[in-house]
Formats: C-alpha cells, structure tokens, sequence
C-alpha cells in the first residue's frame, strides 16, 4: 500500500486563484489594492530568492509590492526606521521583514517596532497572542497553509494526537495552536524530546520541522497516519546537482503513512500563497472592509 499524496501545489493554485479574484473585486468596489512590502538585511542567496518570489506573485496577482534592500552591515536604527517607514504607508497593508537578521540587529526590537496589523508573518507578541486566545486574524503563513490542507484531505481533525517536531515561533509553536484550537491532542517535541520515535509512533498527524534532511525514518510513521513534511533541506543530489528533500525519508513513509506532504510540492507551494492571503486579510481590516472569505 501506499499512501495518498497531498498535493500542495495544486491546492495553492486554486488558494491563489480566490485571493487574486477577492483582491481584483476589493480594488473594483473600494479603490483598495492590496499592498506588500519586504525588507532583506544583507545578501543571503537563499533569502533573496525567498523575497524575490514574493514579490514577484504580489505583482503577478496585482498587488502592489514595495521591497527595501539594506546592506549586511546597516545598523538596528536603520532597519527600524525603514519598519516605521512602511508602518506609515497607507499604500503597504502587508510587511515582512526577512528573518533571519544580521547579529547587531534584534530581531525583537523589530518585531516590537512592527504594526501588528500590518504584520503578515504573524511573529509579533500581539499575534501570537491573539493566537493563543483563538482569536488571531492573521495567522504565520505555513502553519496556516498546513490547516488548510489538513481541512481539505482529512476533514476533522477533532480527538487526533498530533505531534509537532520543532517549536520554532515561525512554524511549530502556532502550528500547534492551531491544531489545538481545531481539537486535536497535541504534542510538541524538540531536540530535548526523550523518545521521539515513540512519540512518533503514536501519532495520527506527524509534522516534522525540523530541518534536518530526511530525519524521521519509515519505521516512526504509524501506518495510517498524515505525515505533514515541513522540511525544506537542500542535498546533493550527484553530478554536481543539488535537490530539495523534506524532514521525513519520504519513500520509506509513503509506504506506512495514509497520505503525505511531497517536498517539494506539498506544505512549501502553499506558503506564498497563504502569504498573498494575509495580505488581503490585512488591507480589507486596515480599510474597514469585511474580511475576505478565501
Ligand atoms: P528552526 O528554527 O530551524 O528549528 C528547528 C526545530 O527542530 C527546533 O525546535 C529544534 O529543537 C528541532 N530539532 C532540531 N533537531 C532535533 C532533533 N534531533 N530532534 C527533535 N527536534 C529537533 O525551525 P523552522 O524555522 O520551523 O524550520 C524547520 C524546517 O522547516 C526547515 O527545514 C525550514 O526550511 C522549513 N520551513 C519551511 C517552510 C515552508 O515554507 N515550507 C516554512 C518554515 C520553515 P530545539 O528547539 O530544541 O533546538
């Protein structure tokens, strides 16, 4: 048996369809055109590719898209200063500051200095907040992507022991609030975890971010489970080459799991687009409209 592939990528077209078409009617009826600005600190190839493909499917949706660029060495006043900047932008709804962030410059005081309504990445202490009191309109991009594809293959979540392999604040941490908050029985593990394989073992939903290439063997997946792969780890694939694989030695999971994320193709093509739809969620709050129903 093998299991049933959740196919990320063709769910994040039709998210990305809906998000273009309510940003299309919100410019129509309102005048508003979703905006999203990015901010890079320094030169790191991998997230100027990130930041690039963001702006890059802001504009292809029409969204308006503004990117500030400082050097490695710009100082925290500088970089907080570009954050006020864009907090007072009518035009910009959305703002991500690419993390991680050069050592002289905290990436707490960023956070604090960032208007949490305009905050799409959702790493403010008021959004994680309002997360955990189940009340958060803007949601950290992948978690939320995640959801959605749990909602869409597995329907209800409800009474499920979910476990999460990594607590960071981008991704693990409001990944299983939001599985809580959808009642599942949540267990959160990290690198201090005893026995992860056990804990493995016992879960319906295994989520692994852990960034470690391949790190969760076949014989952890309990047969049957949703194996959600966070993981993006790039390794050499021979020949010079290099490819992309997940957390979870995904051939060997397959074989156990009911369905499973693909890397690349899964949980990874649904992060822009979740991102896209924050922005839209922010600029309607920001102009007084009724959130957007995508
Ligand atoms: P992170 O900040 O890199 O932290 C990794 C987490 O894994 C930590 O909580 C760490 O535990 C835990 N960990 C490390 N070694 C472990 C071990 N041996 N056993 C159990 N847990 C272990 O996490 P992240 O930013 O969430 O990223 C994780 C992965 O997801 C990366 O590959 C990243 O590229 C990927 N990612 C993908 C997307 C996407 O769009 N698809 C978005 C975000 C992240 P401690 O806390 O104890 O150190």
């Amino acid at each position: 048996m093998s299991a049933g592939i959740i196919d990320g990528k063709a769910f994040a077209a039709q998210l990305r369809a809906r998000v273009e078409a309510e940003g299309a009617r919100m410019k129509r009826e309102h005048g508003v055109v979703p905006g999203l600005a990015t901010v890079l600190v320094g030169d790191d190839p991998a997230s100027e590719v990130y930041i690039r493909n963001k702006n890059k499917t802001a504009e292809a949706i029409g969204f308006h898209s503004v990117h500030r660029h400082l050097p490695a060495e710009a100082s925290e006043a500088q970089v907080l200063s570009v954050v006020r900047e864009l907090n007072a932008d009518k035009a910009v709804h959305g703002i991500l500051v690419q993390m991680p962030l050069p050592k002289q410059v905290r990436e707490a005081a960023v956070l604090d200095t960032l208007d949490p309504a305009k905050d799409v990445d959702a790493l403010t202490p008021t959004n994680a907040g309002l997360l955990l009191g189940g009340r958060a309109s803007l949601v950290s991009c992948t978690p939320a992507g995640v959801m959605m594809l749990l909602k869409e293959y597995l329907g209800d979540v409800a009474g499920l022991d979910a476990l999460v392999i990594g607590r960071s604040l981008l991704f693990g941490k409001p990944a299983a609030q939001l599985l809580l908050a959808a009642n599942a029985t949540v267990t959160m593990a990290h690198s201090r975890t005893r026995d992860l394989a056990a804990a493995a073992r016992r879960a319906d939903i295994l989520v692994a971010a852990i960034g470690k290439a391949q790190f969760v063997p076949g014989d952890w997946v309990k047969p049957g489970a949703t194996v959600i792969d966070v993981g993006i780890n790039r390794v050499d694939a021979g020949g010079g080459k290099t490819k992309i694989v997940g957390d979870v030695a995904y051939d060997a999971a397959a074989k156990v799991a009911g369905l499973i994320t693909p890397v690349p193709g899964g949980v990874g093509a649904m992060t822009i687009v979740c991102l896209m739809r924050n922005t839209l969620i922010a600029a309607a709050a920001l102009n007084g409209l009724p959130t957007p129903g995508v």
